[in-house]
């Protein structure tokens, strides 16, 4: 097989359909940016959409602002452009609170929609803030919390054939390994064994298309600030299946939730639809920026999203080959996400040196060097130059230099 030149790449990138979306984010020249599954790049109309937040509509218009400008019904108009991205009605997503928070919220509804069951499986890989919340729903709810590895088919549905889970737990994308489940599948094999599905979209929202609804799924959360470029610490979504909610019963029964909030009512009355979901106020400048990204999403064809991420991670893969490290990342197209993950006991250092030839990847502890593929802001030649650094970088041993094994707060 003959290797891609980087005269090949320049040519995809003049065909690329969402090539002219790079214009559309802020990234520093030079830099070529494989981070964005952990922190999204900045969308070019945000600094201007959080100025008018501020100076207008705070600064000028001050509390008038929570009816004039929206703020008020922000959770709910931001869901809605969020929906599409995930395959569900407008009315069946809010954004609020944090990923951790909306977990809390989703995992506890579910185990009050299935009384009778008292176990609530996860999977033994998931991101931490996953597990850990698991474990805190368990405690407060007098559940067990069983976990399994959803990418061993046998063990998956052993572990549902059991007959006692009330709610199993799933990331779409496994952040580590860039592995993609199959959510219509696992979805039918968990409602037919009796339990409800909440899945994490941390790693799909904005990477590959989503279909909550032709799914089946029950509830689903995740982050905004990853491949959706909402900025750091923007608010989560929820995704709660119309078919729940007269019935499910999240455990934060704020303001913001309440059916009539503005009667100052002393007894709690959920609201209508996804909204019940919501709790407290919400950042409001944070969301601007949301804002200003999801208008860029609305115009994205995410069948278009799809066949350029999977033409991205294949020639990086192809690419890398000759760097001696394992491949983590699936090879079948359709069990990838929109990352590859590269495996090598000195990963770390390996990350710090190409991050100081202006080549921006991650590490995941113990041994996963891990890169995110962002469509819309990544050229074909882009990822010829990241492969052909990573490649040096492992041949030159330049990684050794003891200056790379310093170890940072954030990885
Ligand atoms: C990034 C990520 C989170 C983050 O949770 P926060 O509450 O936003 O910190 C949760 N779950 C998964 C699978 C993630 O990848």
């Amino acid at each position: 097989m003959t290797s891609t030149t980087r005269a090949d790449c320049v040519r995809r990138d003049e065909k690329d359909p969402l090539a002219g979306f790079r214009s559309e984010f802020l990234l520093p020249e030079g830099l070529v940016y494989l981070d964005g599954n952990s922190l999204g790049a900045l969308p070019a109309a945000a600094p201007g959409r959080i100025a008018k937040t501020v100076e207008r509509e705070w600064g000028e218009r001050l509390v008038a602002s929570w009816n004039e400008a929206g703020w008020w019904d922000k959770p709910r108009t931001l869901g809605a452009q969020v929906a599409p991205l995930v395959g569900a009605a407008p009315h069946e997503v809010v954004v609020g609170d944090g990923t951790s928070a909306n977990l809390f919220k989703a995992l506890v509804a579910a185990l009050r929609l299935n009384p009778e069951r008292p176990v609530v499986l996860g999977e033994s890989g998931n991101f931490p803030t996953d597990l850990y919340v698991t474990e805190g729903v368990a405690e407060i709810m007098g559940a067990v919390e069983r976990r399994v590895d959803p990418d061993n088919p046998a063990a998956l549905s052993g572990a549902l054939a059991a007959g006692d889970i009330a709610v199993l737990l799933l990331s779409h994308v496994d952040y580590r390994t860039g592995t993609l489940r199959d959510m219509a599948r696992i979805t039918r094999l968990a409602h037919t064994n009796g339990a409800l599905v909440v899945w994490d979209l941390c790693h799909s929202a904005g990477a590959v298309p989503v279909e909550l609804a032709a799914c089946g799924a029950d509830f689903a959360v995740g982050c905004t600030y990853k491949y959706l470029n909402a900025g750091p610490g923007a608010p989560s979504f929820s995704f709660v299946a119309e078919r729940h909610h007269a019935v499910a019963r999240q455990p934060i029964t704020g303001w913001h939730g309440h059916a009539r909030p503005f009667d100052f009512s002393a007894e709690y009355a959920p609201a209508e639809g996804a909204s019940r979901f919501l709790s407290g106020s919400q950042p409001v400048v944070a969301a601007a920026a949301l804002e200003a990204s999801l208008e860029v999403w609305q115009r994205v064809d995410l069948g278009l999203l799809r066949k350029k991420s999977l033409a991205l991670t294949e020639l990086f893969i192809e690419l890398t080959e000759t760097a001696g490290l394992e491949l983590v990342t699936p090879r079948e197209p359709e069990r990838r996400g929109s990352q590859v993950s590269l495996r090598h006991p000195e990963g770390y250092a390996m990350v710090q040196a190409l991050i100081e030839r202006g080549v921006v990847g991650d590490f995941r502890a113990p041994d996963v060097l891990r890169f995110g593929f962002a469509p819309l802001y990544l050229s074909y030649a882009d990822v010829f130059d990241a492969a052909a650094a990573l490649v040096e970088v492992v041949r030159s041993g330049e990684w050794h230099d003891p200056r790379f094994a310093v170890s940072r707060t954030v990885t």
